[in-house]
């Protein structure tokens, strides 16, 4: 039986459906333009429509770690043009002064994040760039080398773990960048990697088909 519904991506026998939908949405804007500007505000409203609803990221790649944040990979483009991970925060988790070196989006999907943005000043030292924000479910914040790539985030939560979407310009577990000493402002390489070798099925659309041929 076929349920009536406005939003096809509401099926629950398909509850990856809206990430499959913003994979394919990202990989459409990918290939209509490499201009960081349209990107960013473009993916923006993608990644807002994506976090607008918390009940289609897989438990696997939701689970905290007691020590470390976790950095799931939900989707590579293959020609590495964009990633999709979900980061995920225990109480009181946070990451280091670190930047990115590409466009990057943060949709907040579950608790709250802290982000503090940082500036290298003329004598080469880094410091906060304005106030500390407070990111909520459904909103979306943006970084990259040219609006401001530097920042600290925190799981603004103490009791409980919280959960963003980062949407990148590259595959940023493999993207060498930088932490910094938020002392001197020296930098350190680093590359993230992933916190798992398995990635969401977003293609499993056998239910669908089969309830549209018994229709
Ligand atoms: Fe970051």
């Amino acid at each position: 039986m076929m349920t009536a519904s406005a939003d096809p991506t509401a099926d629950r026998s398909d509850p990856i459906a809206p990430l499959r939908e913003f994979v394919i949405e990202m990989t459409r804007l990918v290939d209509r333009t490499a201009d960081e500007s349209a990107l960013v505000a473009q993916g923006r409203q993608l990644l807002a429509r994506l976090v607008a609803r918390d009940d289609w990221l897989p438990d696997a790649f939701a689970q905290p770690d007691p020590q470390f944040y976790r950095q799931y990979l939900l989707h590579a483009d293959p020609l590495e043009r964009f990633s999709v991970v979900s980061f995920v925060w225990g109480p009181g988790q946070r990451t280091p002064v670190h930047d990115h070196t590409v466009w990057g989006l943060i949709g907040m999907l579950r608790g709250a994040e802290r982000c503090q943005r940082w500036r290298r000043g003329a004598d080469g030292r880094l410091a906060p760039d304005g106030g500390e924000e407070i990111l909520q479910p459904g909103q979306v914040d943006a970084v990259s080398p040219t609006i401001g790539d530097i920042h600290v985030v925190a799981n603004a939560l103490a009791d409980r773990p919280s959960i963003s979407i980062h949407v990148y310009g590259a595959n940023i577990g493999a993207v060498r960048r930088h932490v910094f000493d938020p002392a001197t402002g020296a930098p350190k390489d680093f590359v993230s990697g992933y916190s798992l070798d398995a990635v969401p099925n977003l293609w499993d659309r056998s239910a669908a088909v089969r309830a549209g041929a018994s229709a």
